[in-house]
């Protein structure tokens, strides 16, 4: 199943390629400080590839704060969150917002409370490294009519 996503003004867009047609897409309420403050909500299928696409990078916030572990891409122009990145043994995961899927029945989505409070950093990159997208790509600029082509980046730091 192909699902889409894309921040509000379409600067940061996904399609994430998910195997198979799940009855029910796992949703995540993060109880994270930041994931509070702007209401993330979290799914990833660690079988599934994702692959963004930005239009111009310098539309793109990145946050991080605590173990500075994982990466918030924030749309400069619109302040959707449409992923976090996070790499784990020069590997990109990632996990996708649900909030930032398009065309998906909100009736499939499996939500449910999540709270990661009191893990170690160990612990939390090993979680990560089993249930997030290992299978990530993230093209840079190449918007409509530009002739500079699609930069390939597996790091988007
Ligand atoms: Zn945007």
């Amino acid at each position: 199943m192909l699902i889409t996503g894309r921040c509000h003004c379409g600067n940061i867009a996904f399609d994430l390629e998910w195997r198979g047609d799940p009855a029910a897409i796992p949703a995540r309420a993060c109880s994270c400080s930041f994931c509070v403050k702007h209401g993330g909500v979290w799914t990833s299928n660690p079988a599934s590839a994702l692959a963004v696409t930005v239009r111009d990078p310098a539309l793109v916030s990145k946050y991080a704060f605590g173990t500075r572990t994982a990466t918030f891409h924030v749309c400069a122009r619109c302040g959707a969150v449409p992923l976090v990145t996070c790499e784990i043994a020069d590997r990109l995961h990632a996990v996708v917002n649900v909030n930032a899927l398009e065309k998906v029945d909100p009736a499939r989505l499996l939500r449910a409370a999540a709270s990661f409070e009191g893990e170690d950093v160990a612990s939390r990159l090993e979680r990560r490294q089993r249930n997030w997208i290992a299978d990530v790509r993230i093209a840079e600029g190449g918007g409509k009519g530009e002739t500079g082509g699609v930069r390939e980046s597996g790091d988007p730091r």
